[in-house]
C-alpha cells in the first residue's frame, strides 16, 4: 500500500551516546580529520543563501574512502545523522545540518584526488571532494573536455554535483551530471563500500544503482569517488548575442540553429531586457553590445572539433537566415575569446545583478521546451496580478526547458516584506509549472527548502517508491535527515 511505507525517523541520542561516537571519530580520522570549534565549524552549517543556520556536534573531513566507511559505520552504530557535504553551495539547504546541534557535518574537501585519467577510454576517475574546476582543467590537460559547468564551479565539487544532478549550461549538448557518469564508489549507510568504479559504456548487468545515488542529496549514502564521462575539446567556438523578435521566434531560432549546426549548439540562455538592465547597471564592465534596447535576448554558443572556418560560417548564415525570416532583429558574433568572455559575463551575472534591485523570489523550474513561451507569458502574468509592481526576470537555460523564473521586489518596496510572500508566489508558479506537466526543481533539487513541494506535486506512488528505497537503504534514517522525502 502506498500510503503504508513511513520514511524511517532517527530518535535523537543521548549525549553520552554522542561524545563515545566522537571519540571513536576523532581516533578514525586523526587530528586533521575532525574540529568541534564553532567558528572553523561556522561557514559548513550556514547555506550560501543565508536560509538556513544550523548547528553541528562535529565538522569530520575524512582522508580516504576507508575513513568514510569507519565513520559512517560508528554513525550506523550509534544512530547519529550524517549529513555530507562537498562545496556547500547548495541552494536548496541540502547541505547543511538542522538546529539539534546532534548531527555531524561530513565534509570530503579533503578527498581531491584524481585517481586516474584514460584519454583513450574518454574518462577520469575523480575523488568525491574534487573541485568542478579543477576537474574540467585536469581534463582539459589530456586534451580532453569534462563538460559539466556552473558558476559555483570553482567551488562546488563532484560529489555535490552528482548528489545534486548538476545541471548548468551545456546540458543541450552534453545532458545533466547523471549523464555524464559510468561508475560510482559510495559508501552505504551502514558502513559498507559498494565500488561500483567501473569505466564501462556499455553494462547491462541488472538494475543501474549509481543512478540512486546520483541526486539523492546525500540521503542514500556518500558518494567517495567517480568514473566521469570525457569528450573531444571543442577547436573553435562561436557566441553570439541575439535580439529575438519574441519568446516563440527564439524557440524557432534553436530549432533552426539545431539543425543548421548539425546539433553542435553548447548552449541556448535566454535573457529579457529586464536582466540586462539589471547587469548593466550594477555588474561593473558590463555594457549593453547592441544599438538599441529589446525585449528578449538569446546568447547562442556553437562548438565544434573542426578547427577549420565551417564553425563561424555556419553562425553567420544561420543568423543571416533568422534575420531575412524575421526570428532576429539584431545581434553581435564575438570575434574572439575576449569578446565571448564579454558576452557571456552578462549572461552570468544575471543573479548577482538581481541582488542590487532588491528581494528576489526563486524559481528553478522546467517545462517540454515547446512549452517555454507559454510558461513565461502564463507565469508572468500570474506573478503581475498577484504582486502588482513585482519584476519577473525569467532567464537561463531555455535550450533544455529550464528557466530561472525569478521575481525582484517592485521598486522601492520593503523587501522583508515582499519576501513574506516567498512561499505564496512559489505555490501560484509551481501550480502553473505542475499543470503544464513541468518540474518545480529543474536542476537545483529538493533539500529542506522544497520538501513540501516533492510531497504536494509527486504522485503518492512516486513518493511511496522513494520512501521504500530510503527505507531499504538507510533504515535507521541517518543519512541527512529532513531532507528530499
Ligand atoms: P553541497 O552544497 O555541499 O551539497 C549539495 C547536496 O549534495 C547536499 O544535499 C549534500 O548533502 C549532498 N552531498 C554533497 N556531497 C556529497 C557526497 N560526496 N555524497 C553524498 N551526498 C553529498 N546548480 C545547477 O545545477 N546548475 C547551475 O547552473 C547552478 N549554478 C549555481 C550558481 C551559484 C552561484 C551557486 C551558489 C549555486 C549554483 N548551483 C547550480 C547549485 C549548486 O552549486 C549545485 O547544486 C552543486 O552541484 C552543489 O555542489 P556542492 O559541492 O557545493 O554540494
Ligand atoms: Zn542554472
Amino acid at each position: 500500500m502506498a500510503g503504508a511505507i513511513t520514511e524511517p525517523t532517527l530518535a535523537a541520542p543521548s549525549a553520552p551516546v554522542i561524545d563515545a561516537a566522537l571519540g571513536r571519530i576523532r581516533a578514525i580520522v586523526g587530528d586533521r580529520g575532525w574540529t568541534t570549534d564553532p567558528g572553523e565549524i561556522a561557514p559548513h552549517v550556514i547555506d550560501q543563501r543565508d536560509r538556513y543556520h544550523g548547528a553541528a556536534a562535529m565538522l569530520v573531513k575524512p582522508a580516504d574512502t576507508a575513513q568514510v566507511a569507519a565513520v559512517v559505520g560508528v554513525c550506523a552504530d550509534q544512530g547519529i545523522a550524517i549529513v555530507p557535504q562537498g562545496g556547500n553551495t547548495s541552494v536548496c539547504g541540502g547541505s547543511v545540518p538542522g538546529t539539534g546541534g546532534d548531527e555531524i557535518v561530513l565534509n570530503l574537501s579533503r578527498m581531491n584526488r584524481v585517481r586516474d585519467i584514460d584519454p583513450a577510454n574518454y574518462t577520469l576517475c575523480a575523488e568525491a571532494g574534487c573541485i568542478l574546476a579543477d576537474l574540467q582543467a585536469a581534463a582539459a590537460e589530456a586534451d580532453r573536455l569534462f563538460p559539466l559547468s556552473l558558476a559555483a564551479e570553482g567551488s562546488c565539487e563532484i560529489g555535490g554535483n552528482l548528489s545534486t544532478n548538476a545541471g548548468g549550461i551545456n546540458v543541450l549538448r552534453y545532458g545533466m551530471a547523471r549523464d555524464l557518469v559510468l561508475g560510482l564508489e559510495v559508501v552505504l549507510p551502514d558502513g559498507t563500500v559498494w565500488d561500483g568504479l567501473r569505466a564501462l559504456r556499455k553494462d547491462n548487468t541488472g538494475y543501474d544503482l549509481k543512478q540512486l545515488f546520483i541526486g539523492a542529496e546525500g540521503t542514500l549514502g556518500v558518494i567517495t569517488a567517480a568514473v566521469l564521462k570525457l569528450f573531444p575539446i571543442p577547436r573553435v567556438v562561436t557566441t553570439a548575442l541575439v535580439a529575438v523578435a519574441g519568446l516563440d521566434e527564439a524557440l524557432t531560432l534553436l530549432s533552426c540553429a539545431r539543425s543548421a549546426s548539425g546539433d553542435q549548439v553548447s548552449a541556448f540562455e535566454l535573457l529579457p531586457r529586464i536582466a540586462l538592465d539589471f547587469v548593466c547597471a550594477h555588474v561593473p564592465g558590463t555594457r549593453d553590445p547592441l544599438a538599441k534596447p529589446h525585449d528578449h535576448y538569446v546568447l547562442i554558443e556553437l562548438s565544434s572539433g573542426d578547427p577549420g572556418p565551417a564553425l563561424a560560417e555556419t553562425m553567420e548564415r544561420l543568423l543571416g537566415q533568422a534575420v531575412e525570416d524575421g526570428l532576429v532583429l539584431d545581434g553581435v558574433i564575438a570575434a574572439n575569446t575576449g569578446q565571448s568572455r564579454d558576452l557571456w559575463k552578462l549572461r552570468d551575472s544575471c543573479s548577482e545583478a538581481q541582488k542590487h534591485e532588491g528581494g528576489s523570489i526563486k524559481h528553478d523550474v522546467s517545462v517540454a521546451v515547446s512549452r517555454v513561451p507559454e510558461f513565461i507569458r502564463r507565469a508572468t502574468a500570474l506573478v503581475e496580478a498577484a504582486i502588482p509592481g513585482a519584476r519577473p526576470v525569467p532567464f537561463g537555460h531555455v535550450g533544455d526547458g529550464n528557466i530561472h523564473f525569478n521575481v525582484s521586489q517592485p521598486p522601492g518596496a520593503d523587501k522583508a516584506e515582499f519576501l513574506d510572500q516567498w512561499d505564496a508566489l512559489n505555490r501560484i508558479v509551481h501550480d502553473l509549472v505542475h499543470e503544464m506537466g513541468g518540474s518545480f526543481s529543474a536542476e537545483h533539487g529538493v533539500g529542506q527548502l522544497k520538501r513540501d513541494d516533492l510531497a504536494r506535486y509527486r504522485p503518492a506512488i512516486e513518493l511511496a517508491l522513494m520512501r521504500r528505497i530510503k527505507t531499504a537503504l538507510d533504515p535507521r534514517g541517518i543519512m541527512n535527515p529532513g531532507k528530499v522525502v
